[in-house]
């Protein structure tokens, strides 16, 4: 496949990182081993020293994992990736194969929750600093290097208000005082977004979301060239948060249908949008593919649509938003998202639940908000189950 790299996204989502075994196969091998045997004292020796390329322990490598990691670089168009256990495992490996004591990271305060813990509360005690700076701002973002910047992290559209940060012109601003710039693109998956098409240095991904597409299992990705991939590589194989071959299996069937569901999804959730925009109960409808939003053009030029989450205002507060929720009957009531099935979660109670009403205020996260991962269930259902809640909160 790496001499075709020409093929389009649904072509490589399928057929691109497998290597057939002598059985041969159709579908991809799962290789449920923890170690490789080598043919004699002296292969054990090269593969030990890197000399021969190979497997050797699966702390290392698993013939799997880099049929996913393949497949995974040629959606993103990078030249290498990287699997992990998690999506949090590869925010870490990221940071502790690039950063030391004394490096300084300016972040999104927008950020998914475990990243900004990560940030604030472990990275913090090994002495490297972060400063979190708005999401929609370059100025911002410019204003808050230092000399020791080593990193810009972002993540885009945002969880749960759809924020966009403009990529290209943020790598641009980390690029002039050489910062690497590293994009989470969970949310667009590549085949709505390419980071790294747009300047960005390395994208990380939570697999565990649309790439697995199903709810099964947890992943996580760095993609980018091998020089910057590479000291990730070194420091999995050290520390050892690696993806599992069994979770990496799972995923690659995850990815051959990763085109067509988020098309989908993507699909219903204009319409939801469009939909609840026009709603009497709802205060405001928080989705880059709408007119309504605040960066529509730069979502246009950035992303191929909109994506497949959509955040709401009910009008009125937290008796109201729940009464929504309680009301679903249809939408699983979890945080998760990503997921072929619909989910709807009241950030205010939840996901930021812990951020001081202030600071919850400060980000534009009211009490009225709910945020609907949009699955692949028909939009009428979902409306339906929207409508049962919405039909009972004061016009
Ligand atoms: C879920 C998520 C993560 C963390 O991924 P895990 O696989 O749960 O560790 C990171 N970033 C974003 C945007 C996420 O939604």
């Amino acid at each position: 496949m790496s001499e075709q790299p020409d093929y389009r996204p649904e072509t490589l989502a399928v057929r691109a990182g497998q290597e057939r075994s002598p059985f041969g196969e159709h579908s991809e091998a799962l290789y449920l081993t923890s170690s490789f045997v080598f043919e004699n004292a002296a292969q054990a020796a090269r593969r030990f020293s890197g000399e021969e390329e190979g497997n050797v322990y699966a702390r290392f490598s698993n013939p799997t994992v880099t049929f996913f990691e393949e497949r995974l670089a040629a959606l993103e168009g990078a030249e290498d990736c990287v699997a992990t256990a998690s999506g949090m495992a590869a925010i870490m490996a990221l940071c502790l194969a690039h950063l030391k004591q004394g490096d300084h990271i300016v972040a999104s305060n927008s950020l998914f929750g475990a990243t900004v813990q990560l940030f604030s509360n472990i990275l913090s005690r090994t002495g490297i600093a972060t400063t979190f700076v708005a999401q929609t701002d370059p100025a911002a973002w410019a204003a808050a290097i230092r000399p020791e910047t080593r990193l810009f992290f972002l993540e885009t559209p945002s969880n749960p208000l759809t924020e966009i940060a403009d990529i290209a012109r943020l790598a641009d601003i980390a690029h002039a005082q050489g910062i690497l710039l590293a994009v989470d693109n969970c949310f667009c998956t590549p085949i709505l977004q390419k980071p790294l098409e747009l300047g960005a240095d390395l994208v990380i991904h939570s697999a565990t979301k649309y790439l697995d597409g199903q709810g099964r299992v947890l992943g996580g990705a760095v993609c980018g060239p091998r020089k910057l991939t590479e000291d990730v590589f070194k420091y999995l194989r050290t520390a050892g948060p690696t993806l599992s071959a069994f979770n990496a299996w799972v995923l690659l069937k995850g990815l051959e249908t990763l085109k067509i569901r988020l098309e989908a999804q993507a699909a219903s959730s204009a319409r939801l949008a469009a939909w609840l925009e026009a709603h009497p109960r709802v205060a405001r409808v928080f989705y880059p593919g709408l007119a309504s939003h605040p960066q529509h053009e730069l979502a246009c030029r950035q992303q191929r649509s909109g994506g497949a989450i959509v955040s709401f205002e009910v009008k009125g507060g937290r008796a109201e938003a729940w009464t929504v929720v309680d009301h679903c009957r249809l939408l699983s009531i979890t945080a998760n998202l990503g997921d072929a099935k619909t989910t709807i979660t009241h950030p205010a109670s939840t996901t930021h639940g812990r951020i001081s009403p202030e600071a919850r205020a400060a980000a534009g996260i009211n009490e009225g908000l709910l945020r609907v991962a949009v699955g692949l269930e028909a939009v009428e259902d979902l409306q339906a189950d929207l409508e049962r809640g919405l039909a009972l909160i004061g016009a």
